[in-house]
């Protein structure tokens, strides 16, 4: 490990670094000379890039973090609109990684809410004392492959440059919002909010007429929350979504700890995909594995039982009540119509509660929603529904918006709109590879990555949780542990090789590629128009970009591929000089 301080002859700094808390001593690098290179670069500050971050200075790396946000927490730092929580439970939405930290975290509720989530993701940053080696309010703009160096060469948009043989993007999943191509959206002339840049100070819209543009997760949670405040709140609805009652509770304090005394056991389930933790904590004993039945084994009875005992456990496990949900468009059909049939039971208006059946997509093929009051919210006297779908809108204007059939005045506008998912941060950034190609080229087509880890032609770059890999599919926590500590294995066998270059060959790649599609065309999800598709972003092209099989099928490849030499990978070592 290299370490540098500054001396009497070190050039004006006027700022030697950027934190006036954290004394020199204790900054293992205490400015950013371009000219010293980090062992890593990580991109991003929330789960994914502070594990990366906290192993790479365990195993005595150098390495340096640049965040956008000004402190930590990714998309738990963006994302702090009413109602904001995560849709996993929260024992299982956390770090493994420390038998102490996991024991010492007391959670409050079944499903953490967004403010307590950034509480836990501060605690573990100073915790595990990882601030001092992330740069804040910097996001990164390039990330260039030196050939001749073979490092990264990094710039941010706050001017500073970094290098490094090593980057990793730890740059989410869904963190580049989309603002709506609503046609005259930026004429309203009252404040407008996206849900997934939303105002630390919070927003108070008691007595205001809001208005809302979308139904998806962000949008489920938010309306129950906002229609409590809003004097009158109208929804616009394009596509009606399925939503599961999540039956959020505070955590029962003797249950969190009989639940810890076996936590070891609880998170090899989650790793082998036995267990998701979207629902299931609450379960005794642990499900252990798929429980569910194919759908045309169960007569009426038992299909509405089932149905029922998932309803009543709440949570995204629902899509597992019945084993070929996601396979059989039959069976789909079913559980969709349950899903019809309780909405009507819960939505007291009929034509309302018809305009929030879902039926363009089979269940489970968009994410699911989980909900607290959603369905119920619309039996309120404020609140309204517009089913674009009838009625598009045609323009927004300086007091609202205006659909075919009428004009709506706000005092303020929520756009929870989604993102640019999975690919939106990384093309975002001009990232250039071997022979200057933009990943924007290589995957004009859609993304190509091996394991959703590397991309050919881009060495030494990882991506965390990237297209390709279960990610967005599984439990993020499970996910970005397994790719943080599968990464640090590809680069203790760079060093055992002596190599300073790994890369995914491209066979290996274009093999994986076919084999996430495959796996995906045998289910349902490319069926629906979803961000997992990129069919929310107007010109994206079309791939379903998760790999399907789930965590522990993709861990067994993983542990497969490392113990066969990393297969697929190709480590090189330096050239010799003036070659
Ligand atoms: P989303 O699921 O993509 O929903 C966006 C909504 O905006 C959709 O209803 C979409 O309608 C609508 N929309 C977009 N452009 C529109 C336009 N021009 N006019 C009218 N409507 C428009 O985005 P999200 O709700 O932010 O959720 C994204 C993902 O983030 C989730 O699927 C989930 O993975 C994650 N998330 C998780 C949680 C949680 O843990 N509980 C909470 C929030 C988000 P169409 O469907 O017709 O395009």
């Amino acid at each position: 490990m290299q370490s540098q301080s500054p001396t009497a002859d070190a050039p004006d700094f006027e700022v030697p670094f950027d934190d006036p808390e954290v004394p020199f001593d204790d900054c293992e690098v205490p400015f950013d000379d371009p000219e010293v290179p980090f062992d890593v670069i990580v991109v991003g500050a929330g789960f994914a890039g502070l594990y990366a971050l906290h192993r790479l200075r365990e195993s005595g790396h150098r390495v340096r973090v640049y965040e956008a946000g000004d402190s930590v927490g990714g998309t738990w730092y963006w994302n702090r609109y009413p109602g904001a929580r995560c849709d996993a439970e929260s024992l299982a939405y956390s770090f493994s990684f420390s038998p102490e930290l996991e024991q010492e975290w007391e959670w409050t509720e079944r499903y953490a809410g967004q403010p307590e989530i950034l509480r836990y993701i501060e605690h573990v940053t100073d915790r595990f004392e990882l601030r001092q080696h992330i740069r804040f309010n910097r996001k990164v703009t390039s990330a260039h492959w030196d050939e001749h160096a073979r490092e990264w060469r990094l710039t941010t948009d706050a001017g500073d440059t970094a290098r490094a043989p090593v980057c990793i993007m730890a740059t989410g999943c869904l963190s580049v919002p989309k603002v709506p191509d609503i046609p005259g959206i930026g004429d309203y002339e009252g404040p407008k909010y996206l849900t997934g840049r939303w105002p630390h100070e919070g927003v108070d819209f008691s007595g205001l007429r809001v208005g809302i543009v979308g139904t998806g997760s962000s949008a489920i949670q938010a309306i129950p929350v906002i229609a409590e405040q809003a004097e009158h709140l109208t929804v616009f609805q394009r596509t009606p979504n399925f939503s599961i009652p999540a039956h959020n509770r505070p955590l029962d304090p003797d249950f969190a700890r009989a639940y810890k005394e076996h936590y070891r056991e609880h998170r090899r389930l989650y790793q082998l995909g036995l267990s998701s933790g979207f629902g299931d904590t609450q379960i005794q004993p642990s499900p252990g594995g798929p429980a569910a039945e194919q759908v045309m084994a169960l007569d009426d009875a038992d299909f509405e039982r089932i149905c029922d005992d998932y309803w009543a456990t709440g949570g995204a496990r629902f899509t597992g009540a019945i084993a070929d949900t996601l396979i059989n468009e039959a069976a789909n059909a079913r559980v969709s119509a349950y899903v019809h049939k309780k909405i009507r039971s819960i939505v007291r208006d009929p034509k309302t509660a018809d305009a929030l059946c879902p039926h363009s997509h089979p269940l489970g093929t968009k994410r699911i929603c989980v909900d607290t009051n959603y369905f119920e919210t619309y039996n309120r006297a404020n609140v309204s529904l517009v089913d674009l779908q009838e009625t598009p809108i045609e323009t927004a204007n300086p007091t609202g918006l205006r659909t075919t059939a009428d004009s709506y005045a706000f005092d303020a506008l929520v756009l929870a709109t989604g993102f640019d998912a999975m690919t939106g941060a990384l093309l975002g950034m001009d990232i250039r590879g071997e022979g200057d190609v933009a990943l924007a080229d290589a995957w004009a087509e859609g993304p190509r990555a091996y394991l959703g880890l590397m991309v050919s032609g881009f060495p030494n770059l990882f991506t965390v949780t990237g297209p390709g890999s279960p990610s967005v599919l599984s439990n993020m926590l499970v996910s970005i542990e397994q790719h943080i500590e599968f990464i640090l294995d590809v680069m203790a066998a760079m060093a055992e090789r002596d190599a300073t270059q790994v890369d995914a060959e491209a066979e290996a790649q274009e093999a994986w590629v076919a084999h996430v599609r495959e796996v995906a065309d045998a289910t349902l999800m490319p069926k629906a128009g979803s961000w997992y598709m990129g069919a929310n972003v107007p010109g994206k092209p079309r791939v379903f970009m998760p790999y399907a099989a789930g965590v522990g099928v993709y861990r067994e490849v993983c542990e497969d591929v490392a113990a066969n030499g990393f297969r697929g990978f190709r480590f090189d070592a330096p050239t010799p000089a003036g070659n």
